[in-house]
């Protein structure tokens, strides 16, 4: 991977300095902006691969950056981490709607910061590939509508399958009630979000022994694990 661009969107100096330091020593290109105008600014000039961006700013909020981000053709592409302060899952969930693609709570180590970054960044760089291929734990055939776990083939409604589907495109990330009511519903369906809580008990259901695979991100949504299915993502 070329050197890649990550603009640090963070007031708080200590923390900016000390995520900069890490991500230069793990060969990134990294650059602090200390306020969300400062972020626009600097998205504009240097075009940066990813952004880390707080949501406490003194200015304009992390929500309202990534809004503007988000809306505008020429940096909508570039992908957003948020950072949040713990218990703020409200935040997290318009974040994730407005489209930032994953997010990270303070305190935060290091290690898990650098691991997200690159994990979104591998993500971006792998989305056009449709395939879904979670190793022999889980397998999804798009053509056939089928999901096969340990290679049985699974009995699932629409909805279930494209759930599922939905969930296995980006392994790891979380995505919010709303994001899963768009894709999963249908022609002249009406889905509620509290309907996909019912949903996902009856897909763990029927995944079984592998039901684990879906995990619930309280107060946010839910995510493909993959701690549980080896080294294929
Ligand atoms: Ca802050």
């Amino acid at each position: 991977m070329a050197r890649s661009k990550v603009l640090i969107v963070e007031d708080e100096t200590d923390i900016a300095n000390l995520v900069h330091f890490h991500l230069a020593r793990e060969g990134f290109q990294p650059q602090i902006a200390s306020s969300g105008r400062l972020a626009l600014e600097t998205v504009a000039t240097q075009r940066p691969d990813l952004v880390i961006l707080d949501i406490m700013l003194p200015d304009l909020d992390g929500l309202e950056v990534c809004r503007k981000l988000k809306r505008d053709s020429a940096t909508n592409s570039i992908p957003i981490l948020m950072v949040s302060a713990r218990g703020e899952e409200s935040d997290i969930v318009v974040g994730l709607e407005l489209g930032a693609e994953d997010y990270v709570t303070k305190p935060f180590s290091p290690r898990v910061l650098i691991a997200r970054v690159k994990a979104v960044l591998r993500r971006r760089d792998t989305e056009s590939s449709r395939e879904v291929n979670l190793g022999e734990s889980l397998r999804i055939d798009p053509a056939r509508h089928q999901v096969f776990i340990e290679g049985e083939a699974l009995d699932l409604t629409l909805t279930q399958y494209r759930l599922l589907h939905f969930l296995a495109q980006r392994p790891g990330f979380v995505r919010t009630r709303d994001q899963i009511v768009t894709a999963v519903r249908g022609e002249g369906t009406v889905l509620s979000s509290r309907a996909i809580d019912v949903h996902v008990a009856a897909l763990r259901q029927k995944l079984g022994d592998r039901g684990d695979l879906i995990e619930t991100v309280r107060g946010v949504g839910y995510r493909l694990t993959t701690d549980k299915v080896g080294s294929a993502v």
